[in-house]
């Protein structure tokens, strides 16, 4: 029942209609764009994945590293050099964990990532692509961050604004299915207390418009702030007072978008969320580069062992 119904082809029309209404040709809109997006992110002059490998002493692959990260063993006696190029590391210690003994997930972090976009294979300037949105993920529990490299791949800035078009329609309908509005928080973190408003308008009245009003009206509004400030004296500087009151309040029961939704997955389990995100990537962009070993039922078998509440 999670499974995503996207909609059959119809996400370009749909952006290139709104860039339409501006009154320019489809394909200056998409320029300008793009010209846009480019500003907005800072792409990546070096590579994402370095593809240096650590050994068990017994010469057994364990997974891939940052070059730094190897280097760090070696510099603290944990590790020996094997070979500089590509870095090879030999841990000189049994690493608490080998990937076989995690079933064929554990090879995902063995091979080689490419450093070009999984979608189209342009291999320069690419941007990091969370599969899963970090307004989601960062509510995770820390089990689950720490496998995020899985869910993180590389997009050139085409596909990257593509992709992040797309993944709005799931944001989209999440939010009407979990009763979670999207926006920011002048939005929807404050309300108006309505009591105050009334209190407020009372001031107002009677402070500006008192001249035109009838005995009958200013009594009414009079005996308003009376009871309001608990007084039979009421002064002008309390009608001004009352004036200006601060009628907004902050909305207590308000949840951003990604938490509430967060919270509804963590009692369905959240690896369903995960395959949520990873199916939609999937099948809103149809990447042809993915790593291999990536899945969308990454590390579920061994989360299903470690964490027994989900299910
Ligand atoms: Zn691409």
């Amino acid at each position: 029942h999670l499974s995503l119904n996207s909609p059959a082809g119809g996400w370009d029309t749909e952006v290139l209609k709104k860039y339409n209404q501006r009154g320019e040709s489809a394909q200056s809109a998409a320029v300008r764009a793009n010209k846009g997006y480019r500003r907005a992110y800072s792409l990546r002059k070096t590579p994402l994945y370095h593809n240096s490998l650590l050994w068990a002493p017994d010469n057994e692959p364990l997974c891939t590293v940052d070059p730094k990260k190897a280097y760090w063993y070696v510099n603290n006696d944990l590790g020996e050099v094997v070979q500089e190029e590509p870095l090879i590391v030999r841990l000189t210690f049994e690493p608490t964990g080998r990937p076989q003994k995690e079933g064929s997930d554990g090879y995902f972090y063995l091979n080689e990532r490419q450093n070009m976009c999984v979608v189209c294979g342009k291999d320069r300037s690419y941007i990091r692509k969370n599969i899963i949105p970090h307004e989601y993920r960062k509510h995770f529990p820390e089990i689950l961050k720490s496998h995020q490299n899985h869910d993180v791949v590389l997009l050139c800035t085409d596909c990257h604004q593509l992709s992040n078009q797309r993944d709005s329609f799931l944001r989209y309908k999440l939010a009407d299915r979990h009763n979670a509005p999207i926006g920011n928080a002048t939005d929807v973190k404050v309300v108006v207390n309505g009591g105050l408003k009334v209190i407020k308008s009372a001031g107002n009245a009677l402070e500006r418009n008192s001249y035109r009003m009838p005995a009958s009206r200013i009594k009414e509004l009079q005996d308003k702030l009376k009871e309001f400030f608990q007084t039979d004296d009421l002064t002008p500087e309390l009608i001004s007072k009352a004036s200006v009151l601060d009628v907004v309040e902050v909305n207590s029961s308000y949840e951003p978008h990604g938490l509430r939704v967060y919270k509804y997955y963590e009692h369905i389990g959240i690896i369903h969320f995960e395959k949520l995100w990873r199916e939609n990537f999937l099948e809103t962009m149809n990447p042809e580069h993915m790593p291999d070993g990536w899945s969308v039922t990454h590390n579920h078998a061994k989360l299903k062992l470690k964490m027994a509440r989900y299910p």
